[in-house]
């Protein structure tokens, strides 16, 4: 695997490999790997002939200081999972490689909806950090595929809709989210957790499940709420638990048995911010 940390270097690298017919898939990652980011990286092995991952704690996206200060690092042990997994090269640039012009005035996205509900409405500012950073490594790579998680849903949207704004012709492949044997969410943030509050943290997966098993046409109020009193019974501080439409994202009062829906959940457990997610389909 070649590792590669100037912005130039990286598009040299893909100009070269595309000018001889190479399929460029791109897996961006924040490091600290896991399986579910592995998950990307081979399904992008398995339709791309060259497989480009990245690094990069993205300080544009945090919009609370400790969590960016607090997010794990384990730089040897990703290079060796990436390079077990077989990706070809690894991009992995310094704040001033992704932002040479400093990070106050990067692009503003009219996200719209998107950014109002959920994620966006918790975390005022995350998503347009998010786009800064895609729209840039987009640039940079031209990748034709890019890899992303379902864990993160409302990322896929967003990601989706700058691609609109911005005009890029990459296609997005969505790839299902990877689980821990009890249930919960492979996630980075999840090195955070003791192994008692890994087993609690199940609990937010086991819910999601708990709504896809009771729910039913009609009123939706009632089963949002005991899904939430339940976690907040546990111990957890629940953000959202919402159900919306899988395709808007817009929250449902009530359901007429056929809209496609999906469940989504944030909570905190201590000081360590969870996301999940689960799509209905009936
Ligand atoms: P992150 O490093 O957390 O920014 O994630 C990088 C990519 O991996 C994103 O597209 C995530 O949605 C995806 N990802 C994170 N966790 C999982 C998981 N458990 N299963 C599948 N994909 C994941």
């Amino acid at each position: 695997m070649i590792i590669l940390k100037s912005a130039t270097e990286v598009a040299r690298f893909v100009m070269e490999k595309h000018k001889n017919g190479a399929v460029i898939g791109l897996v961006p990652t924040m490091g600290a790997l896991h399986q579910g980011h592995i998950s990307l990286l081979e399904k992008s092995k398995q339709l791309s002939s060259i497989t480009v991952s990245s690094i990069f704690v993205n300080p544009t996206q945090f919009n609370n200081a400790s969590d960016f200060e607090k997010y794990p690092i384990t730089i040897e042990k990703d290079i060796d999972m990436l390079e077990a997994a077989g990706c070809d090269m690894l991009f992995l640039p310094s704040v001033i490689e992704m932002y040479p012009y400093g990070t106050a005035k990067l692009p503003n996205y009219n996200l719209g909806f998107l950014e109002t509900v959920l994620e966006g409405k918790f975390r005022p500012g995350h998503f347009q950090g998010v786009c800064q950073v895609v729209d840039r490594l987009l640039n940079i790579i031209q990748p034709d595929l890019l890899f992303l998680g379902q864990k993160d849903y409302q990322q896929c949207m967003v990601i989706g809709k700058m691609k609109e704004l911005v005009k890029i012709n990459t296609q997005i492949i969505i790839c299902p989210t990877l689980r821990e044997p009890n249930g919960l969410a492979m996630s980075s943030r999840n090195l955070r957790l003791t192994s008692d509050e890994k087993k609690k943290a199940s609990k937010i997966y086991e819910t999601l499940c708990f709504i896809k098993k009771e729910i039913k046409p009609g009123y939706l109020q009632d089963l949002k709420e005991r899904a939430r009193q339940y976690l907040t019974e546990e111990g957890f501080e629940v953000d959202y638990i919402e159900i919306a439409n899988s395709t808007t994202l817009e929250s449902q009062e009530s359901w007429d048995g056929k809209m496609q829906l999906v469940v989504l959940a944030a909570a905190f457990i201590n000081e360590v911010r969870l996301i999940d997610n689960i799509t209905l389909q009936h």
